[in-house]
């Protein structure tokens, strides 16, 4: 099922009544989400996310906007006629019902034409439990299971209406790393083989990274970029976006523009064809720098970590603006530890340049 959002706008009242100040959670967001793939909203918390995924579940209605599911304009339609499935963070099973009864409930609910016998409720509970792998588990209450476990059985209770659209909110916060690993690629697993279109909101940039199709960031109600995790990574549209995705993070310097040479500093450190002379800001992913006993980067060395296959290289620089800057360099290389300073090249491809105050992208051909 395709879902498209129309210029979806929600605007809160102030909360605060001293002041006027209303928050605009969600602004003019349009995005068509295609039908079977999975879509990560990432950013930070409060940039308007869960109020993006209540709206599209009918939790909250929207200020203005549409949304339509296919053809259908469902803006008007409550939760329970949209036929969408939904996950949270804390699970909210019902704590004196079994797995099997907690699965069933939603279908237990159905009225009129979609009513089911109890035997085609039993065999769809079944299934949904099947695909999240807690079949064994049915008798059990939701104590004793462990937090994985229990969101296995949120998603499979969100599953088991065969739900248009599968909507999820930060499922894996709750989880401590291995299992959040673990869950995050079944979902996917799950995903793929419903071929439920799915939106999953996360604050995570790894986790929208690694199992989304397609992602937005969003910052203050406000879509950045969208495009496929790769894309984003490799060609920000701003500094925001480019700091936001990627461990470790970027590295951020002041630089300039003079005469097509970038300079960081003092140092000239790279040829950047078709770019007026200005101030400007330089991000450089910890994989753009190459060891360089010539290279016009000086830095401070300050630590090396090896890290198995790789090598991290921690230094500093006067012009830096993030407090360290870090490289990962191929563990081939070697680091001379006993030397006060380490020299680099820079990748084109892995240096962005932003405008320094609007912060927004500038193009440069290498
Ligand atoms: P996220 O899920 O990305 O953390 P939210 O969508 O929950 O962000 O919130 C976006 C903004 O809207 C925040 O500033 C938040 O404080 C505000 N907000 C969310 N829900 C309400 C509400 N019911 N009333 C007033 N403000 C709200
Ligand atoms: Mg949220």
């Amino acid at each position: 099922m395709k879902v498209e959002l129309q210029n979806l706008t929600k605007i809160f009242p102030s909360r605060n009544k001293k002041s006027s100040e209303e928050v605009v959670a969600v602004n003019n967001f349009t995005f068509t989400i295609p039908d079977g793939s999975l879509v990560g909203l990432l950013g930070p918390s409060g940039c308007g996310k869960s109020t993006t995924l209540y709206m599209i579940s009918g939790l909250q209605r929207p200020t203005s906007g549409k949304i339509f599911f296919g053809d259908e304009d469902v803006t008007d339609l409550s939760p329970e006629n949209r036929g969408i499935g939904l996950v949270f963070q804390n699970y909210a099973l019902y704590p004196h019902l079994t797995v099997k009864q907690n699965i069933l409930f939603p279908l237990q609910n159905l009225r009129g034409k979609d009513k089911m016998t109890k035997e085609q409720m039993l065999e769809r509970a079944l299934q949904a439990a099947k695909l999240v792998q807690i079949d064994e588990l049915m008798e059990r209450k939701p104590s004793e299971l462990s937090g994985g476990q229990q969101q296995r059985v949120a998603i499979a209770r969100a599953l088991v209406k065969m739900p248009r659209v599968l909507l999820l909110d930060e499922p894996l916060s709750n989880l401590d790393a291995r299992l959040r690993l673990q869950t995050r690629e079944e979902i996917r697993r799950i995903q793929k083989e419903t071929g439920i279109t799915t939106v999953f909101v996360t604050h995570d940039q790894e986790e929208a990274m690694s199992i989304s199709d397609m992602i937005v960031v969003m910052k203050l109600g406000v879509v950045q970029q969208v495009g496929k995790p790769q894309e984003i990574y490799d060609d920000p549209t701003n500094l925001f976006v480019a700091k936001f995705l990627g461990t470790p993070p970027i590295n951020v310097f002041s630089g300039r523009v003079e005469n097509g040479m970038l300079y960081i500093g003092d140092d000239a450190v790279l040829a950047v064809k078709g770019v007026e002379d200005q101030n400007v800001t330089v991000a450089v992913r910890p994989e753009g720098f190459t060891l360089d006993e010539n290279g016009a980067l000086h830095c401070k060395l300050s630590n090396v970590e090896v890290m198995g296959r790789d090598v991290s290289v921690v230094s500093s620089h006067e012009a830096a603006i993030t407090p360290i800057i870090r490289s990962i360099i191929d563990a081939d290389n070697r680091v001379d530890t006993t030397s006060a300073t380490v020299n680099y090249s820079l990748k084109p491809h892995k240096v962005f340049l932003f405008d320094a105050e609007k912060e927004e992208r500038i193009y440069f051909e290498v």
